[in-house]
């Protein structure tokens, strides 16, 4: 029982020493002359990166005081943004568990008919992760509704996430029946959002620490956004250590949170997804190892580099800069949006919003409504983009049933681009192209068709291919 006790004692001890280390932090700004060379350095340190100014070829860090004495001594010039001692909780108004909870749940009790909230899983500490699904008739299943999804808050400080996960929420709801397009969007499609995924980070970004950013694993944390299993820990895009700020965790989806996240895409299978982060003002698109694209880069890259060029900066001058990790910032493995594309067939998005100037704790009356505002051109960009060119339909056998393990294979006409896609179990598929010249053909156990040759213009084009018995 002692034993017991003195057990207790000593792990409260060393999870309130990790959380001290945390004090006598600054946050300091520095500009890097070989802006990729210097990053591989500063990733290498597992300094924590707050966020880039891309144009100014600046990065912001949260360094103790022997990381700054490392910067200086390998040659950069660090100026010390502010000091501070991190202290709990941001501006009270941004959300917090318990407000998001129940935000989802008077959203859904005022429109009975278009929302439908649930918990999708339990954070390690036990907390609901919420998510809302929004559709015409939410509660009549139709598999031939395409989902869009949208999630906010993988890391706890990045607090502004989580209002543009509610504000798309609240356009949404508060818009049907009064907005045309809108209407149109939730008759047609399913949209689900996490506005708030890390609760246990976030709670601690309250209790403990204003500058939180993993989850709440053993008082160090882990970070989510770098434990999901595809490619874990494959090309230096993590941390082995468990102080680091990107550190993968014991093992590929060793989180439950992890876990969490993959079951419920699994479940909704969306076409596109959009995870929100702060801050630095960009798109990032798959894949984040140095050198490698994604299969559809033609697809995934125009759709991210159009997404960018929606959202406008917080100066005013300009749009987000779109890439892939390698390109704008560092490596990084273990992200959503990998496993999200090689795995889950989605064609996924992170937008790190707002400037360096705002940082990760924008002032909220300044800054709140501005930046949620100003991310609705984004979100609704993607949602406008499921009406533009792609090709969708159910594959039946020439009885009308069912398929077993259906495969689409897109060939473009000039053999550039092709694509193979896992259909979904009822049959549904919805295929997001360019427009242009295809040849689609599909396989399945006991069929396949014709290859059949299309042509996509910049519309949702419905396509019924004929099976044949092999
Ligand atoms: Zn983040």
């Amino acid at each position: 029982m002692i034993k017991k006790i003195i057990l207790k004692f000593v792990l409260i001890l060393t999870a309130g020493h990790a959380f001290a280390q945390t004090g006598g932090r600054s946050l300091v700004r520095v500009e890097l002359g070989d802006y990729h060379g210097d990053m591989k350095k500063i990733q290498a340190r597992s300094l924590d990166v707050a966020g880039v100014d891309l144009s100014k070829k600046q990065v912001d860090l949260i360094v103790d005081s022997s990381e700054l004495k490392w910067l200086k001594t390998a040659g950069y010039r660090p100026v010390v943004v502010s000091v501070e001692r991190f202290s709990a909780g941001p501006d009270s108004r941004y959300q917090n568990p318990e407000k998001v909870e129940a935000a989802l749940k008077q959203f859904a009790a005022l429109h009975p008919n278009l929302a439908q909230v649930k918990s999708i899983g339990k954070s390690l500490q036990g907390r609901d992760i919420w998510a809302i699904r929004m559709t015409q008739n939410v509660k009549v299943e139709d598999p031939s509704k395409p989902h869009v999804f949208f999630n906010a808050m993988h890391h706890a400080r990045e607090v502004m996430t989580s209002e543009i996960g509610l504000d798309i929420v609240e356009t949404l709801l508060g818009q049907y029946g009064k907005d045309p397009t809108i209407t149109r969007w939730l008759n047609s499609y399913v949209v689900d959002v996490v506005p708030m995924f890390n609760v246990d980070g976030n709670q601690l970004v309250w209790s403990q620490d204003s500058m939180w950013r993993k989850n709440a694993r053993g008082g160090y944390g882990v970070d989510i956004n770098r434990n999901y299993p595809y490619a874990w820990n494959s090309c230096r895009g993590s941390s082995g250590s468990r102080y680091a700020q990107d550190y993968r965790g014991e093992g590929a989806a060793s989180e439950p949170e992890t876990q969490v996240m993959m079951n419920y895409v699994r479940s909704i299978r969306p076409v596109m997804s959009v995870s929100y982060h702060s801050y630095s003002e960009i798109v990032i698109y798959p894949y984040g190892c140095e050198g490698q694209r994604t299969e559809t880069r033609e697809v995934v890259e125009k759709i991210g580099k159009e997404l960018a060029s929606k959202l406008k900066k917080d100066d005013g001058r300009g749009t987000y800069t779109a890439g892939t990790a390698p390109e704008l910032l560092y490596s990084v493995d273990g992200g959503d949006i990998d496993w999200l594309y090689a795995v889950a067939q989605v064609i996924p998005f992170v937008i790190e919003v707002n400037a360096v100037s705002q940082g990760f704790q924008p002032n909220y009356s300044r800054w709140r409504d501005q930046t949620v505002e100003a991310q609705r051109a984004g979100w609704k960009y993607i949602l406008g983009r499921m009406d533009g060119s792609s090709l969708y339909g159910q594959i039946k056998d020439p009885q009308g049933r069912s398929v077993q393990q259906a495969k689409i294979r897109i060939r473009s006409a000039d053999g550039v681009f092709s694509q193979e896609l896992r259909v979904n179990p009822d049959g549904f598929f919805n295929v997001i192209l360019n427009p242009g010249l295809y040849r689609v053909q599909i396989e399945a156990t006991g069929y396949s068709s014709e290859p059949q040759v299309i042509k996509l213009g910049d519309l949702r084009t419905p396509f019924e291919p004929v099976l044949k018995k092999l």
